[in-house]
């Protein structure tokens, strides 16, 4: 699809120049010097020839076949230059030159017209301010990088151009190959969804690497991300994520969520996987590059010496992945060369004195062992190891395995050559042993997102006339805050329990309408201008007769006025007291990239503080509301602590798919929390006994 950028049958470089220290110099010097094997044109009206290439004076004057244009001129000429292109039947175009829309309003709108030639001349463009493009396989360096990387199955795509030669740099150090290495710049046409979608058909890519700031079209690009990860492994960093939930939120899951908790949701919906630095982004790539997919998750260690061993069974529980149990078979084989006092059980230990031939047998012992599914080899330089053959000798065992290896050698300079041969022969290598666990364990994660079930939206019955009719009327009176007893109503007819209630405007009417409900009863202040009522002594619980009902009414009176003396007050809602239950947190917010965020936790007063959360886009399966209650310490709660008996974990994967769909049905709910939904495990029944929906103002046409 970006044949011509890739594989172009020649390159012309706009701006090229003798003068070393350019960009344009450098630009040329790549080209010629790293391979490429087609004509290299250079452009410079100034100059006749360019290393030893002859100079055309304007791109008019270019002979015809030339696929890829690299700019590198000053950016008000760009968008001219793209016509000529146009003209010239050049269909690809790299625009290194910066001065656009990352300099302010001029340069954005110059970064506009760059846009209008794009499209009217139908050259695609790369850029602009850009580092450029390598592409190992047709040796083209059309980039301005101090490096040129082996050729290798990782594609990069970067938003950062400075980064790719920090990346570069390393790469070659640490042997690791790249097929394409893409800086995309200010991505004025072209972006991370159609690199994806390019790399995905690139024969010479296994895995993708990106850096990403920002993601133009979230839904579309989870959609094409969701595609490829079915074949290739995605592994991104998203960076500038940090801010905090919405401020203007008025709902616990509304401050909780920012964007980063929705790019992790959106990436985890489309199997992405996300890399926390770049330091595990290639420990990742590495991995997937390198080695073949785990197939079950039984991992095996092999050490010569004890301490890391544990280390490295520590991270493998940690990590979720299986520590595996090896076979009476295969401890006979082992004993047969090894020492008495070496462990022949998981972790296998080899001795600090083992000869480095020794790890070769092991190796090999493990990797035919039908229990293991993956081994994780440690080395510390002690005494007289060879370390050099100790790393041969892991690659020749290696070679062909069908499981996943990763080795770590660990210290400096004397193991330094080993890890050499190691990285020279596609065996993943980390500095720590946790590390090397961790890299698998990403392996594990993508095997996981391939035999995922195919996704399922349950639809429930449900009154959606009635909601709409709700939150109409709340909004005429112009009334953003959906109030508690409406929200339960919503709730209602989502199919949701909610407690008996009624409103009361006086003490009397308070007094009566606890005995129609029966006590205990609960009382709490109504006011469109209070959301959050138990901080201003707006609740009060287990009122259990008429005395404390007309007491408790004064009170709250007075207290809640002397709190918020501007806030409206309309009179109490008087409920059942739910007596039973745990107290979880159902809500959501709407991510303006990525739509419906769905949230579960620990419920009650202290979610801000607590923060035992997890999210998921909507809208969301049965298994993916699972995952949201595995996801947080509330799940051990739900199953019971000291003998209580475990909460219908179904009932409450439940309620988050109602959720779900009422978030889907009515866009115009920005945010809502369900605090406390009272989930019992005696009477198997969840009870939202609060509830608070917030109408986006931005979407006020119903
Ligand atoms: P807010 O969240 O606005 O402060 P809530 O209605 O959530 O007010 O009440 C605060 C706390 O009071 C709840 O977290 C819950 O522990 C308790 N509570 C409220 N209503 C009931 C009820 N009907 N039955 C039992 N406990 C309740
Ligand atoms: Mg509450």
């Amino acid at each position: 699809m970006l044949d011509k950028f890739f594989a172009p049958r020649a390159v012309a470089v706009i701006g090229a120049s003798r003068e070393e220290g350019k960009v344009g110099h450098s630009l040329m010097k790549n080209l010629v010097e790293h391979g490429f094997k087609g004509p290299i044109y250079p452009v410079n009206p100034k100059a006749t020839d360019i290393m030893g290439r002859k100079c055309f004076t304007d791109i008019a004057s270019l002979p015809d076949g030339i696929d890829l244009a690299v700019i590198a001129i000053p950016a008000k000429f760009v968008p001219a230059a793209i016509e000529d292109c146009g003209h010239k039947g050049i269909a690809a175009a790299i625009v290194i030159s910066a001065g656009f829309k990352e300099v302010g309003p001029d340069g954005k709108e110059l970064e506009q017209r760059l846009f209008n030639a794009a499209m009217a001349s139908g050259v695609r463009i790369l850029g602009p301010n850009c580092l450029g493009l390598i592409s190992t396989s047709s040796s083209l360096d059309a980039s301005f990088a101090a490096h040129y990387p082996e050729k290798g199955d990782i594609a990069v795509i970067s938003q950062s151009g400075a980064l790719c030669t920090a990346i570069l740099d390393w790469a070659v150090r640490n042997h690791i190959g790249f097929s394409k290495l893409i800086s995309i710049g200010n991505k004025v046409d072209i972006d991370e969804e159609a690199l994806i979608e390019a790399l995905n058909e690139d024969r010479d890519t296994k895995v993708i690497v990106g850096y990403l700031e920002d993601i133009e079209n979230g839904p579309h690009f989870m959609r094409t991300a969701e595609r490829v990860t079915k074949t290739k492994p995605i592994i991104l960093i998203k960076a500038g994520t940090t801010e905090a939930g919405s401020k203007a939120a008025s709902s616990h899951t509304g401050s909780i969520a920012g964007a980063r908790m929705a790019y992790q949701c959106a990436f985890r919906r489309s199997g992405i996987l996300q890399a926390p630095s770049l330091e595990s982004l290639f420990d990742y790539a590495q991995m997937f590059s390198y080695q073949p997919l785990l197939k079950g998750r039984r991992i095996a260690v092999l050490t010569n010496a004890g301490g890391p061993g544990i280390m490295a069974a520590d991270a493998v529980e940690n990590m979720g992945l299986a520590f595996a149990t090896i076979s009476d078979a295969t401890k006979d084989k082992f004993r047969k060369f090894l020492p008495a006092a070496a462990n022949v059980a998981n972790p296998i230990d080899i001795l600090g004195d083992a000869p480095a031939e020794v790890y070769g047998k092991a190796l090999k012992i493990l990797l035919e062992e039908g229990g293991v599914d993956g081994v994780v080899i440690l080395l510390t330089p002690q005494a007289m190891i060879d370390v050099e053959e100790a790393a041969k000798q892991i690659v020749h065992a290696a070679k062909g395995s069908k499981r996943p290896v990763a080795a770590s050698f660990i210290g400096a300079d004397r193991v330094a050559s080993g890890i050499e041969i190691l990285q020279r022969n596609r065996i993943p290598h980390y500095p720590t042993p946790e590390r090397a666990v961790e890299a698998l364990s990403m392996l594990d994660e993508f095997v996981k997102w391939l035999e995922r079930p195919r996704r399922v939206i349950r639809r429930f019955a449900v009154n959606t006339t009635k909601v709409d009719r709700v939150l109409r009327f709340s909004q005429k009176r112009g009334q953003l805050n959906v109030g508690e007893q409406e929200s339960k109503e919503i709730l209602g007819a989502y199919g949701f329990t909610v407690p008996r209630d009624r409103f009361a405007r006086t003490a009397d009417e308070a007094v009566s309408a606890a005995s129609a409900i029966g006590y205990p009863v609960v009382m709490k202040i109504v006011s469109p201008d209070i959301v959050h009522k138990s901080d201003i002594g707006g609740v009060k619980v287990n009122l259990t007769g008429p005395v404390q009902v007309r007491d408790a009414f004064e009170l709250m009176m007075m207290r809640v006025r002397e709190k918020e003396p501007n806030a409206r007050l309309q009179g109490v809602l008087m409920q059942e007291m739910v007596t039973e239950g745990r107290e979880i947190i159902v809500g959501m917010t709407r991510d303006p990239q990525f739509g419906p965020m769905l949230m579960f936790g620990l419920g009650g007063v202290y979610v801000e503080v607590l923060r035992d959360v997890s999210f998921q886009l909507a809208p969301i399966t049965s298994e993916e509301a699972l995952e949201m209650l595995f996801g947080t310490k509330t799940y051990k709660l739900l199953q019971g602590v000291r003998g209580e008996k475990s909460v219908d974990m179904q009932l409450v994967a439940e309620c988050i798919q109602r959720i779900s769909q009422l978030s889907i049905d009515f866009p115009q709910i920005a945010e809502m929390d369900i605090n406390p939904l009272k989930v019992s495990a005696e009477r198997a029944s969840a009870v939202a006994v609060d509830a608070r929906i917030r109408i986006g103002a931005e979407n006020g046409q119903l």
